[in-house]
């Protein structure tokens, strides 16, 4: 307690301010000295984390072998884990929240070719808004080709048919979720929605060894984008 004491009355000198521990008794306000407003404190920049859901996916030693066996395939080493350089924008193609996560789950799809590892995102918002957290942010997830080694995906609920029905809530709650993001992991420079893969190709940010593996997409659509860049470019990210 000593010790604390001690602390404190040392800040407070240090701080030249009025402090609970000060030994001098409080003199009363006097008439002639107008009082100095104190200076804001400068204080760490917090990250707030927005509010979300953990909804963990199956996350097994088979998921591990499998993440093993994507990465050695497409990107000639073995991977778990990424460090995050981009977040990649998706929609479902479905108006089901928990049918996505219900997709989702499993580790492995034997229908998919070049190693079976299910898709996956991070991240899915539901049209509420509501932030389900899938798997551990920095777990190598299939979500964009060419971009699984260095991006966390965020998946929309919505977009049936191409249409663009993202919500404003959603984009309250990607807009909130990136920004989060950012500060947590300063190695994420990028935001992209996932129908702009073929600008990525022109950046470092491409990576693929399977010749002709891709697939045409057209999600979240460029007004979701657009709402994201408008109130993200400032932070600091890049767009396409
Ligand atoms: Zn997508």
């Amino acid at each position: 307690m000593l010790k604390k004491m001690m602390l404190a009355a040392i800040v407070c000198l240090l701080a030249g301010t009025g402090c609970a521990f000060s030994q001098k008794p409080q003199e009363a306000s006097a008439p002639t000295a107008p009082s100095v407003p104190e200076a804001p404190r400068q204080k760490e920049p917090e990250i707030s984390r927005p509010p979300v859901v953990d909804k963990p996916l199956a996350f097994t030693e088979k998921r591990s072998r499998l993440m093993r066996e994507y990465s050695r395939i497409h990107y000639g080493t073995e991977m778990e884990t990424i460090v995050p350089e981009a977040v990649v924008v998706h929609w479902t193609a479905s108006d089901s929240q928990e049918g996505v996560y219900q997709f989702f789950y499993a580790e492995e799809s034997p229908r998919l070719s070049h190693g079976t590892l299910n898709v996956a995102s991070h991240y899915l918002v539901g049209k509420d808004g509501s932030i389900w957290q899938l798997t551990p942010e920095t777990a190598l997830n299939r979500h964009a080709i060419g971009l699984n080694w260095c991006s966390i995906g965020i998946e929309n609920v919505g977009g049936v048919d191409g249409v663009e029905d993202l919500t404003q809530a959603q984009l309250d709650a990607n807009i909130r979720l990136i920004s989060y993001l950012h500060r947590k992991y300063p190695t994420i420079t990028y935001v992209l929605g996932h129908y702009q893969q073929d600008q990525a190709m022109e950046t470092d940010l491409w990576k693929e060894n399977i010749k002709g593996y891709y697939h045409g997409k057209i999600d979240p659509g460029p007004k979701f984008m657009k709402g994201l860049q408008e109130a993200l470019e400032k932070e600091g990210l890049h767009f396409l």
